[in-house]
């Protein structure tokens, strides 16, 4: 998908809730689809974000489409329903895209036959059974005694047509191993979830994110996987494809530039960053000053405190 250069309003990070009602008033009508990041902007981890709910069951209301678009590969598609539930935010399975399930759909949607050796959590297998895919290589699996036992020992299945990577926190040389050795076939396809560097938690800790693994089992393969997460538009194709949507009338919510407003950007859609998340204003301000079109894939088109701060402006 190309980047369109025919959005409805020409604004730049510019506060919503901040322009006259009227502006706020036609920016509302100016969408259907809404895809919307979940953490940082719905929750951060188990904790609801104030108003979010209501602001979102609304637009479901006024008759637009919503997608819960994540990143996150270790739930399956009914776990984030649970999730959104018990947080009162009106959601059914086939408004969930996440990154477990996407990767299921894209090796079915290639005919895929084989089974699957998975560097990633349960969630990735349960996906791919729900599409009637085989997979192994869900769980610890570490050197034993020594890696050179490892070695001598490894069979190779050669039922492998594809190989996973997801979030993985049994993540190890071991599986990188495997992982390698099973793409040393260029016919065995080499999908990832996503390229996160880091992923949140509630500690000031860095908790490598998904990027990290596949950037391990990259290199050591020396192949390029094909990414079904966002900033990638194959989150968009997919959505395209099974649902339709005019890139024109879908609005991207998020709270990280360089996953959820990139994806908008590529994707000609309006763009939203609410700041109860990973950007920050600072940051936000800085992409905007910058003279460098990488940077200013990365600005959004608008942006509020949080997400709640939109349900004054509904009726
Ligand atoms: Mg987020």
């Amino acid at each position: 998908m190309n980047k369109l250069n025919t959005k409805m309003f020409q604004m730049s990070f510019t506060n919503l809730v901040k322009q006259p009602k009227e502006v706020i008033t036609q920016f509302m009508n100016s969408f259907d689809i809404v895809l919307t990041d979940c953490d940082g902007v719905l929750w951060l981890a188990e904790e609801p974000i104030e108003g979010s709910a209501e602001v979102i069951n609304t637009l479901k209301e006024l008759g637009k489409r919503v997608f819960f678009v994540t990143n996150n590969s270790c739930k399956i598609r009914d776990d984030f329903v649970k999730k959104a539930k018990k947080m009162n935010f009106k959601c059914e399975k086939d408004d969930i895209i996440s990154t477990a399930y996407l990767a299921a759909k894209y090796l079915k949607s290639k005919g895929f036959q084989k089974k699957v050796y998975v560097v990633g959590a349960k969630a990735l297998s349960q996906e791919l059974e729900l599409v009637g895919i085989k997979s192994i290589g869900v769980g610890p699996d570490a050197v034993q005694t020594s890696f050179k036992n490892t070695l001598e020992e490894f069979k190779a299945d050669p039922d492998i047509g594809a190989v996973i990577v997801g979030d993985d926190e049994h993540f190890s040389y071991v599986k990188m191993f495997k992982a390698a050795t099973y793409l040393s076939n260029p016919d065995v396809l080499f999908v990832g979830t996503n390229s996160d560097e880091q992923d949140p938690n509630r500690y000031d800790y860095i908790v490598p994110g998904t990027g990290t693994i596949i950037i391990a089992v990259k290199t050591a393969a020396q192949r390029e996987p094909f990414i079904v997460g966002k900033p990638e538009a194959y989150i968009a194709d997919f959505i395209k494809n099974e649902y339709g949507m005019d890139p024109k009338r879908t609005l991207m919510i998020g709270d990280r530039c360089n996953t959820d407003i990139l994806l908008g950007t590529r994707c000609g859609f309006q763009t939203m960053l609410v700041l109860s998340g990973i950007t920050t204003f600072k940051e936000a301000t800085q992409r905007k000053q910058s003279k460098k079109q990488e940077e200013k894939d990365l600005v959004p088109d608008v942006y509020l405190e949080k997400l709640g701060d939109l349900l004054a402006y509904m009726n």
